[in-house]
């Protein structure tokens, strides 16, 4: 924690005297409430504004995180439930980072958490066609028949999906269920399960291999790593 005037200082506001006098003043807020007090102290995750305007008072960090199940793709949860920023918090990250993009609660696997909003935009944005491959657990047998509808689109909510890749990995006939890796370029809410409920094929398990050119080497479920400033670049 810092004093408030120190940490508009270090991100270029005003003087730290300039600063003491904003903050007298009632130009500042933190956390959405005005602050006029001078012994006021800030962390990382407290949101400063000056005139209406935020402190981009924090380095730009970028983490990939191999979500376990049971956890909140989101920085905040209403029920108080865990949430992704969670895992993140309890090992000393300050900044405040957000997801890019969604998992399910129950679905595992690759999430990128950053506090680069201009980067987060960009991925999550459809033109940008980041490629996803999820490995699907289904019920039923899923023949070449359902994989060609997959890889060409199936309707959702009166849209067509766009064009995706499909291969069976593996079917297990005594229990009559299938292994299927899929591989999409959009991020429509729920997109994966709903792909598969269009074929006839409810998503028993669903896990998150890749994003783009990453993937989860040599991490496991709920460890995360800094990525390597060439990924970040991979990713611009
Ligand atoms: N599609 C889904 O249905 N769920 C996810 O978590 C991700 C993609």
């Amino acid at each position: 924690m810092e004093r408030l005037q120190k940490v508009m200082a270090a991100a270029g506001v005003a003087s730290r005297r300039a600063s003491e006098r904003l903050i007298a003043t009632g130009h500042v807020t933190v956390n959405g409430h005005t602050v006029t007090t001078l012994g006021t102290k800030v962390g990382a995750h407290d949101h400063v504004e000056v005139d209406g305007v935020p402190l981009h008072h924090e380095r730009e960090v970028y983490y990939l995180l191999n979500k376990p199940r049971g956890v909140i793709s989101s920085a905040h949860d209403e029920k108080g439930r865990r949430t992704v920023v969670d895992i993140l918090k309890d090992e000393e990250v300050d900044e405040r980072v957000y997801p890019v993009g969604r998992l399910d609660y129950d679905t595992t696997g690759i999430l990128l958490l950053t506090n680069d909003g201009d980067l987060a935009n960009r991925l999550m944005h459809p033109k940008f066609e980041v490629a996803k491959t999820y490995v699907a657990k289904v019920k039923g047998l899923v023949t070449n028949d359902d994989l060609k509808q997959l890889r060409r689109g199936v309707q959702i909510d009166g849209r067509r999906t766009k064009r995706a890749k499909a291969r069976l990995k593996e079917t297990d006939r005594t229990k009559k269920t299938s292994i299927v890796q899929l591989t999409i370029h959009e991020g429509h809410y729920h997109q994966v399960k709903r792909m598969f409920e269009a074929v006839g094929h409810p998503v028993i398990k669903l896990h998150r291999e890749t994003y783009g050119p990453l993937n989860l080497q040599g991490l496991q479920p709920g460890e995360f790593r800094p990525l390597k400033p060439e990924e970040v670049q991979q990713l611009k």
